[in-house]
Parts: structure tokens; C-alpha cells; sequence
């Protein structure tokens, strides 16, 4: 049995609230506006990290005030908004949440798991983090945090412990001073700022006194780092003469789901740049990934099935900052 300690709750809290940063989501003036930035917020921090997020979330609560002026903006607003920020499944889901909530719901969030896991875009994780916010429910957003400060509390790599079972065994413990939202978003933030990664700050961790990897005395070894990962690929670009590019939606590369891209193939088979000119050579990361691209291309006044001509002058389209990029380049052949 794992057992917490019953002070840990509050030494997080109070170390939280003289330590937490002023992140735009968390201030607030009414009830409906915490909705609103905390939905937002969790939201495009999804895969995303903080410091990414902060900019793009306050440009979009300039032009978009309210959830209820979220509801009735178009896609394509909210997707210009977004522009930059990937992962653009999130943005159509959140506009469906939206609306959702403010057209049947009476502009409420649902108040259990079952109901708001039944929201666009909005799972296990999210929802347990968003009733904790918003209603302070006893429950905790099982992500990396939590795992990671978990595992070095009971000083056990993470793929042997059963967290929602800790969690839910530990209730009592944990959820002992009704300050459940506050609790909830400390541990984030303790994971982002103390028990870090790579490099945990044990000296000045307000919980080291119950924390079995402190006490071991030992290094950071057992601590799950995300790879970068190297690949290399070939990028096939079909232009005609009005300077329009073939671009594909939704291509079935897992990293780039949203985009409207041209042909993109890892490379391998030399024999299938017959017929292709070849222009560059670029690096591109994205998230852990490093792209090494070689880019081809050719003038045609025909282009495949499911490709579709897009200007490489359209500023008002939605395109993302990874396309954009490959613009810059053809463009120079013109
Ligand atoms: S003592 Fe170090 S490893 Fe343990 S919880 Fe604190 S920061 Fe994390």
C-alpha cells in the first residue's frame, strides 16, 4: 500500500501560493471568466508547453472576451487565432465545446466525469482537471507532474505504480482541507517549477522530509526523458504558373494531423525523384522532432487526386507556420 503523508497537501499549497506564477488564466474578475480562461487554457495547453501558450492565449482573450462571443465565432476565426500553435483538432473541439455549453448547457460545465468526457475534446485528464478548477472537486489531472512526483515520493519508476489507485486510496489524505482547486493546479506548478524532469530542486522542496528518492540520496536516473527523435524526409511540391502550390488536408503523418500540406514522404526509394527538381535542403523541428527535409519540386498544370491549388499569396486562409515555411522557399522560383 502506498501511503501520503497527510501534511503533504498543504506543504504544496502553501509552498504554491508563495511561489506560483501570475499566468493570465489565472486571473480572473467573475465566475464566468474563470470558466471561460481556465476551458481556454487547458485547452490549448494540451501538448503544448507554458511559456508557448501564454501569448497565443492572451491575443486570443483580446478578440474573443467570452465564452459566449466563443460560441457564435466561426471556425475560421478561431483557426486564424490559432495559427501557429498546431495541433488544430483542439481548436475545432473547443469551439464545439462552446458551444455546447453555452447553447444547451445553459452556459455551465457539466458537473461529473461521465458528462464533461462527453464534451469535444475533452478526456480523462482534462475533465478531472476542469472539475477540480472550476468546482473544486477532490480530484487531481493525472499527467507527467503527478506521475513524476509520485514515483520519486515512493522512490518507484512510474510503470509500477497504479496512480488513480494511490490517488483514490489516498482521498482523505490528500483532499483534507477543502482547497481541492488550489491543490490541483499547486501540483502542476510544483512539477513545473521543483520536482522538475531532469533536474529536481530537492534542496529547497518543501516536501523532501517524505520524498524516499530524497532520502536514497541517489541521482536522477530512472526519470523518463522524451527522445529526440531524428528523421528524414522528402517534401514533393506541384506548382503551376498562377504561383498556387497542390496542398493535401489532413495528412496521415501523426505529427502534422492538421495540416494542409504538399506530398511528404520519408526518404528512402531514390528511384521516385525521377521527374522532380530538387531546391533545397532545410532543418525544422517540431515538438521532439528533428526534420531534416529535402525539398523537390515541379511545375504542372495537373495535380493529383485530393491535392488542391492554394495560392502562396493568401494571407487571409488559415495555413500552418510549417507550410508557410515551405512557401517562402518556392517562392523564390517565381
Ligand atoms: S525532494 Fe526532489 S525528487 Fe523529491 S519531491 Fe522534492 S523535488 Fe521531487
Amino acid at each position: 500500500m502506498h501511503t501520503i503523508n497527510s501534511n503533504l497537501s498543504k506543504k504544496i499549497i502553501t509552498w504554491y501560493e508563495n511561489n506560483k506564477r501570475n499566468l493570465p488564466w489565472r486571473i480572473y474578475s467573475n465566475p464566468k471568466k474563470k470558466l471561460y480562461y481556465r476551458l481556454l487554457s487547458e485547452f490549448m495547453l494540451q501538448q503544448t508547453q507554458v511559456k508557448t501558450v501564454i501569448p497565443y492565449f492572451e491575443r486570443f482573450t483580446s478578440k474573443i472576451k467570452t465564452l459566449k462571443r466563443l460560441s457564435t465565432t466561426s471556425e475560421r476565426k478561431v483557426l486564424k487565432l490559432w495559427e501557429g500553435l498546431g495541433y488544430y483538432r483542439r481548436a475545432k473541439n473547443l469551439i464545439k465545446t462552446a458551444r455546447i455549453i453555452v447553447k444547451k448547457n445553459n452556459s455551465v460545465l457539466p458537473k461529473t466525469l461521465e458528462n464533461i468526457k462527453k464534451l469535444p475534446g475533452i478526456g480523462e485528464y482534462t475533465g478531472n482537471i476542469l472539475l477540480a478548477l472550476i468546482y473544486n472537486q477532490p480530484r487531481l489531472g493525472i499527467d507527467g507532474n503527478v506521475k513524476r512526483i509520485l514515483s520519486r515520493i515512493f522512490f518507484k519508476h512510474e510503470k509500477k505504480l497504479n496512480f488513480k489507485e494511490i490517488i483514490d486510496k489516498n482521498k482523505k489524505k490528500l483532499f483534507n482541507n477543502n482547497r481541492n482547486a488550489d491543490l490541483a493546479e499547486a501540483i502542476m506548478e510544483f512539477g513545473a517549477l521543483i520536482c522538475k524532469p531532469q533536474d529536481p530542486t530537492c534542496k529547497i522542496c518543501p516536501i523532501k522530509n517524505n520524498c524516499k528518492f530524497f532520502r536514497s540520496g541517489k541521482s536522477i536516473k530512472f526519470t523518463k526523458l522524451n527522445k529526440t527523435t531524428k528523421r528524414n524526409y522528402n517534401i514533393f511540391c506541384y506548382l503551376n504558373k498562377k504561383r498556387e502550390i497542390g496542398l493535401k488536408k489532413n495528412s496521415t503523418l501523426g505529427f502534422l494531423k492538421e495540416y494542409n500540406l504538399p506530398i511528404i514522404k520519408e526518404r528512402s526509394n531514390k528511384k521516385n525523384l525521377k521527374n522532380w527538381n530538387f531546391l533545397c535542403n532545410y532543418k525544422n523541428s517540431i515538438s521532439n522532432k528533428k526534420l531534416n527535409i529535402d525539398l523537390y519540386y515541379k511545375f504542372s498544370k495537373k495535380i493529383p487526386k485530393g491535392l488542391n491549388w492554394f495560392s502562396l499569396y493568401r494571407n487571409e486562409e488559415f495555413i500552418p507556420t510549417f507550410t508557410k515555411k515551405i512557401f517562402k522557399r518556392v517562392e523564390n522560383l517565381y
